[in-house]
């Protein structure tokens, strides 16, 4: 990678931009702000530009009371230059072609930051499932698969949970696939129910990598879990697991949201009550404290999701969607770091008022990649035949995250730029690294022997 002299680029915090909450809009700005710092060949300037291949489905779906529904879906595979593409499927009512697209893109980035063997890819389907029985989930799933199959593989794009698909929907597509292809083919979908060749320690690994990247900053600022306060916005699998494992490290969580509000608590919550609470009402609202032998006591406050962001607490938490700080909210929020596990939760313009406010974010594409590292440790399982312990697979999360963090705080400390901007610079640069051993562009320039 040739990082660019430091007096050629401009003010690394400031990168003002019109107000668009676009995603492809925010992933072009990002490119651009990275370029300032690095330099890449053209090829790989422009081999970065947009997808590589971009699926679009309709999926018909017979429903419980005979009628026909159709279901737009997509899939996006971004890159595959350093391997496969990799990335989830997301079943939500706003879902597009835009959308999906911009996740791809921000896998891509993902699994090279964290050096995995693979590209990027995501995919989508306009669909609210909660307005869905179970059999025309299932329909739809594996109608889904048979509609992408000739598309996917273990070698080609795997896909994964995300927003809304769980294991055992991922179960349901291996199925599909499985069926189609007369033969068992774990390794085409990651995420999966243990039963059919999922890993251990798959459900709380991206709260679990997001607490490690928080434990190493933590350790580099000379603080104390047992010093910091934490609000988590999105009380979901991320959201949850991270707080439970953070709570069990000394963290204090004071605050919690899941899209129907917000609790609060100065002397710190149990996590673990309040999700069991949640799944019992699905909701946070009314929890009774203490309604479990095992909370401590406490009081909660009942909190709107935007009163939760302007908590003054030493870290945010953003666990649930995109654009959840925006210009509009940014000059609001007091805590002094952001660790970001949802996919884009910052807007760029957010980025640059939060910068000037001296407000750090430890970067999406870097804190949520521990779901995508265990993804892969189940693929190489599922590839190799040889199934490993929990232990196993929590030390080697840990050992990957551990090196690839570090070389990012490391590279954002001496280009004295952002954790986001070295994010993407160590994973645009391994990327283009390998576009360039591919292409020809040194023979034409007479650089080649
Ligand atoms: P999830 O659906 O389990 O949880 C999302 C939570 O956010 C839910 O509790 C929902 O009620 C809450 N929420 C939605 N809008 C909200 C709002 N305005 N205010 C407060 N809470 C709100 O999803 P998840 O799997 O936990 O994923 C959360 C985010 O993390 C997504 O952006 C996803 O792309 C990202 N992510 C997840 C994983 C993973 O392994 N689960 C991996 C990488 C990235």
């Amino acid at each position: 990678m040739t990082i660019r002299p430091r007096e050629q680029t401009e003010n690394n915090k400031r990168q003002p931009m019109e107000d668009s909450s676009k995603i492809s809009d925010i992933q072009q700005h990002r490119l651009k702000t990275v370029y300032e710092h690095l330099e890449i060949s053209d090829d790989a300037r422009k081999r970065l530009i947009q997808p590589k291949q971009t699926v679009q489905v309709s999926i018909p779906v017979r429903m419980d009371d005979g009628s026909l529904r159709i279901f737009d879906g997509w899939r996006v595979q971004y890159d595959d230059t350093r391997g496969p593409s990799k990335g989830g499927i997301r079943f939500h009512e706003d879902v597009t072609i835009e959308e999906v697209t911009a996740l791809s893109f921000w896998m891509t980035i993902k699994c090279s930051v964290v050096d995995l063997p693979f590209g990027g890819a995501k995919g989508g389907i306009c669909v609210d499932p909660k307005t869905l029985s179970r059999l025309e989930l299932e329909r739809l799933s594996r109608g889904y698969v048979r509609a992408i199959y000739d598309f996917i593989g273990p070698d080609r794009d795997i896909p994964a949970p995300d927003v809304n698909t769980n294991a055992t929907i991922m179960g349901w597509m291996a199925d599909e696939y499985g069926q189609i292809a007369r033969r068992q083919v774990p390794a085409v979908i990651t995420g999966k129910p243990l039963g059919l060749g999922g890993s251990q320690g798959r459900v709380a690994a991206t709260g679990r990598g997001a607490l490690q990247v928080l434990d190493i900053w933590a350790k580099r600022s000379e603080k104390s879990p047992q010093d910091l306060t934490v609000a988590v916005q999105g009380f979901g699998n991320a959201g949850y697991h991270f707080a439970r494992l953070a709570h069990e490290a000394g963290y204090k969580i004071v605050a919690v949201s899941d899209s129907k509000g917000a609790i609060y608590s100065r002397d710190g919550l149990n996590p673990e009550p309040v999700w069991n609470h949640k799944h019992k009402t699905r909701e946070l609202k009314g929890m009774v404290y203490c309604d479990a032998s095992v909370c401590d006591e406490a009081d909660f406050t009942e909190l709107t999701n935007e009163e939760l962001l302007e908590l003054d607490v030493d870290v945010l938490v953003l666990a649930a969607l995109e654009n959840a700080v925006t210009k509009k909210n940014a000059e609001g929020i007091r805590s002094a770091l952001i660790l970001e596990i949802a996919n884009g939760p910052v807007s760029p313009e957010a980025d640059s008022i939060l910068a000037d406010r001296d407000i750090e974010i430890l970067p999406d594409v870097l804190v949520n990649s521990g779901g995508v590292i265990v993804s892969y440790l189940e693929w190489v399982q599922n590839r190799s035949g040889d199934y490993w312990s929990e232990e196993i697979v929590e030390t080697r999360l840990a050992q990957r995250l551990e090196r690839e963090a570090n070389a990012c705080f490391q590279l954002a400390e001496d280009e004295n730029v952002s954790m986001r901007i070295a994010a993407y610079m160590q994973g645009i640069g391994r990327i283009a690294e390998a576009i360039d051993h591919r292409e020809t562009q040194k023979y034409f320039n007479g650089q080649s022997n």
